[in-house]
């Protein structure tokens, strides 16, 4: 049996069991068996959750960039690394071997150094999708750099006060950027953020666009000609298993962004093991993960994970409507991609879209489809499934977070049989837990409550850059002895997890707790309905009451609104019951959206409280001109 390859439904609850009963033993065994070590560890684990602290691997030494590069360099020298499909689908793809990615790594790697960047310095990279991110992040871990990734359609302010939390002298960026049609002016940003970021001395700047663009003199550098005279050998430097490897802001659908501190050992054992459970990963294949590398699941799932197995991951540039709908499906066949892994946000922009877009396009490639960021609703997960698995393709639903620094939980493909709307089973090494309101762990199963995390995994965040206590207050203090999610599941008869939703968004109706996701879900079940989003608002009798947002498809908006109002009604009665009945509902053309796409639900509900005054940071929506009319239009 092997602990790294869990491949059917057995042998996982057997790894499930063992990794439980003696984690140390379990991840003592992957760490040792799949990675390239310079010093062994003194302690696989030490924790205390109280503080909270939490070692992995301590006392070893090892480079990330070793292990994701040079040691695949005997065996797969030749073997593509980095497939980049640009935005114009008639620029050629590129094919970075793992040889070329190694010297482009220890290039861009001497640059940063020649620059002054050491050990333990911070780096902000705001790039594009283009080869240089996913090189720019291995060039900041072979030199111990700290990298802080922050997503290149976010606003100079949001930038600037990323640069200015994590404390970066160094922004890397490109002259622009392409999506779609569009051309973004990003050095423009960062020029008018860095007008509030006095430490910052050095901009070096990649080539995209070719755009001519203002370069201050001493700060800003073209990085070309540097890449030209650097040397493409460097010494990887050795790292401490719990130096970090970098800061991630979370997407702050909830409130100010956390800068969640990743460490090396831990964060490398765990996104190359899940990566391969995850996504069924065999020599050959094609994996494609459409998320930004500003995201988590870029960092993890384009990045490290796939290169620690030595995979070939897909890096695309452009965006999933141009030049038409099929673009997915278009580059799913010219690459025989093999694992594709998305957002619910996208398959629902997809699924409204004319079905040719899909069906002209052989798919007949794919193995395993992945989802991520928010609860995937019923049609969505159907429509994913008959249309572009045609019904061959386990549907891996993963629950994870920014803090998590992998997948938690989630079918394993071809082991556990998959449900729709569910995230199934935890990954081994995880000890999920439903508590209710006073913190009481809920036992056995049909049942409901907050889901938090019993016992660490090697890729638990450490802490919130700068600021502990905001680590401790978020993560460890609503329940003693346990990280806490922040989402709300239900355990289902045979002990699958589904994500309910965020705590902070479940309604108390007359005393009972309802949450978002299922009721969203009766409702984008109507045909006429595209998506909705569920908030609460005081209500004398009630205590609270249901304020639904929905956005119509194209078909529905010509439909009588009344009539339409009672159907959706009464879908909901019959999903779940009359408590959960809307008191009001407002058709809207559009939900505020942080740029991940995920539902800003604090705002609406702001909204539907009538208490607009104070909208909180909104610095991290995708577009705030839809807030104005919700505002406009509210009932
Ligand atoms: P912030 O913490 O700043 O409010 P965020 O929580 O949106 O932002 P992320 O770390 O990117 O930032 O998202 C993690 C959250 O996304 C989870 O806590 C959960 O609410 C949701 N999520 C992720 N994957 C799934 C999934 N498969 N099913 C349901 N919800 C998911
Ligand atoms: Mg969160």
């Amino acid at each position: 049996m092997s602990n790294y390859h869990i491949k059917h439904l057995e042998e996982y609850f057997q790894v499930y069991r063992k990794s439980v009963r003696n984690p140390e033993d379990f991840w003592e065994e992957v760490a040792e068996e799949h990675f390239f070590w310079r010093k062994r560890w003194n302690s696989v684990l030490e924790w205390d959750f109280t503080k909270p602290e939490i070692k992995w691997f301590d006392g070893a030494q090892l480079n990330i960039t070793e292990n994701c590069i040079d040691r695949h360099l005997r065996s797969r020298g030749d073997k593509t690394a980095i497939l980049f499909e640009p935005n114009d689908p008639n620029e050629e793809a590129e094919h970075i071997t793992y040889r070329e990615l190694h010297e482009r790594v220890c290039k861009f790697a001497n640059v940063l150094k020649d620059q002054g960047i050491k050990k333990g310095d911070r780096v902000v990279i705001y790039l594009p999708m283009i080869p240089e991110l996913a090189i720019s992040l291995l060039a900041c871990a072979r030199i111990g750099a700290v990298h802080s990734v922050v997503f290149a359609g976010f606003s100079s302010t949001a930038l600037a006060t990323r640069i200015n939390d994590c404390g970066a002298k160094m922004v890397l960026t490109s002259d622009g950027s392409y999506r779609g049609t569009k051309t973004i002016d990003l050095k423009g940003i960062v020029d008018e953020a860095l007008q509030h970021c006095p430490n910052v001395d050095t901009v070096l700047v990649a080539k995209r666009t070719g755009e001519e663009i203002p370069m201050q003199k001493g700060r800003d550098k073209w990085l070309q000609p540097l890449l030209d005279k650097a040397y493409s050998d460097c010494v990887p430097e050795i790292m401490d298993a719990e130096d970090p490897l970098f800061i991630l802001y979370t997407s702050g659908s909830t409130g100010r962004p956390k800068g969640m501190m990743h460490t090396t050992a831990g964060y490398m054992v765990y996104t190359a093991y899940t990566f391969k459970n995850v996504f069924q990963y065999k020599e050959q294949d094609v994996y494609w993960c459409t998320a930004d590398i500003g995201w988590i699941t870029g960092h993890s799932y384009i990045v490290y994970g796939p290169l620690a197995n030595g995979a070939t991951t897909v890096m695309f540039e452009g965006v999933p409507s141009y030049p038409d709908y099929g673009r997915f499906w278009e580059v799913v066949e010219k690459h025989k991609v093999t694992q594709f892994y998305t957002a619910p946000t996208a398959i629902r922009a997809l699924a409204k879209e004319n079905l040719d877009f899909v069906t002209k396009h052989d798919l007949s490639s794919l193995k395993v489809l992945g989802t991520v960021g928010e609860p995937i609703n019923e049609e969505a997960w159907h429509w994913y499934n008959d249309h572009v698995g045609e019904k061959n393709c386990p549907i891996v639903d993963t629950w994870w977070q920014t803090e998590t620094g992998g997948i938690l939980i989630s079918p394993i493909p071809f082991s556990t049989p998959t449900k729709p709307t569910y995230a199934t089973l935890p990954m081994p090494g995880v000890q999920p837990a439903l508590v209710d309101e006073n913190g009481k762990e809920i036992k056995g199963n049909q049942v409901e409550g907050r889901l938090c995390i019993k016992f660490p995994w090697p890729s638990i965040a450490r802490t919130i850059w700068g600021d502990h206590q905001r680590y401790k207050d978020t993560y460890f203090s609503a329940f003693e002895g346990k990280y806490f999610t922040g989402d709300g599941a239900l355990r289902d008869e045979v002990g699958y997890y589904r994500i309910t939703g965020r705590v902070d968004d479940v309604i108390i109706v007359s005393g009972h707790n309802l949450g978002t996701a299922p009721i969203e879900d009766s409702i984008n079940e109507h045909p006429a309905v595209a998506e909705s989003a569920i908030v609460g608002f005081p209500h004398d009798i009630k205590g609270n009451a249901l304020y639904g947002y929905i956005i119509l498809k194209e078909t529905g908006e010509t439909r009588n609104r009344d009539n339409l109002k009672k159907e959706i009604n009464q879908l909901i009665t019959e999903h779940i019951g009359p408590i959960a009945k809307l008191d009001k509902i407002q058709f809207v053309p559009g939900l505020p959206k942080t740029r991940s796409g995920k539902i800003m639900r604090r705002i609406l509900r702001k909204i539907a409280s009538k208490d607009t005054s104070n909208l909180g940071d909104t610095s991290t929506l995708l577009n705030p001109e839809v807030v104005e009319v919700i505002m406009k239009e509210s009932l």
